[in-house]
C-alpha cells in the first residue's frame, strides 16, 4: 500500500467510514483495508462491517456515533451539531411531519421531517450516490 493510502484510511476511520466506503474510495480491496485497520487499532464496535445496521451517524455532519447500550440512542455527535440541525430544520418542530425513507446508498431506513422527498440518510451517501460510488 502506498503511504497516501495509509493516511487516508486512517482519516476516513476516523471520519466513520465502513471499510467497504474505505476500499471504495482508495480503490482497494475491502480486505487490504480490513487487515490494516486490525494492524493499526483503527477498528471498532461503531465501526465495524459486519453489523451495519447498529451504526449511528450524526445527523447533521454524518460522522458515526457510538452509542451506549441501555441508554437513549444518540442522534448527534455534539451540541453544536444538534443546534445547526434544528437552526436548519425549523419544521421538525411539527412531529406529524416525520417520515420514514429508505436510504438509496446504504440501505439504512432513516426517519426525516419535512415534505420533501428524501433518498439519502446522510451527506455522505448523497456525495457517494453522486459521485457514482455505489
Ligand atoms: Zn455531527
Ligand atoms: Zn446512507
Amino acid at each position: 500500500m502506498k503511504h497516501q493510502q495509509k493516511e487516508a484510511i486512517h482519516q476516513l476511520r476516523e471520519g466513520g467510514q465502513s471499510y467497504a466506503s474505505i476500499a471504495d474510495l482508495l480503490g482497494i480491496s475491502v480486505n487490504t483495508v480490513k487487515s490494516y485497520c486490525r494492524r493499526n487499532k483503527l477498528g471498532g464496535i461503531a465501526l465495524s462491517t459486519t453489523e451495519p445496521m447498529n451504526e449511528t451517524f450524526c445527523r447533521q455532519c454524518g460522522a458515526s456515533l457510538k452509542q451506549i447500550p441501555g441508554k437513549k440512542q444518540k442522534q448527534y455527535c455534539s451540541d453544536r451539531c444538534r443546534m445547526a440541525w434544528w437552526n436548519a430544520h425549523p419544521e421538525a418542530v411539527d412531529h406529524k411531519s416525520l417520515r420514514e425513507y429508505t436510504c438509496q446508498t446504504c440501505g439504512r431506513v432513516f426517519e426525516v421531517y419535512g415534505k420533501r422527498e428524501r433518498k439519502f440518510c446522510s451527506r455522505v451517501c448523497y456525495g457517494k450516490s453522486k459521485a457514482g460510488q455505489v
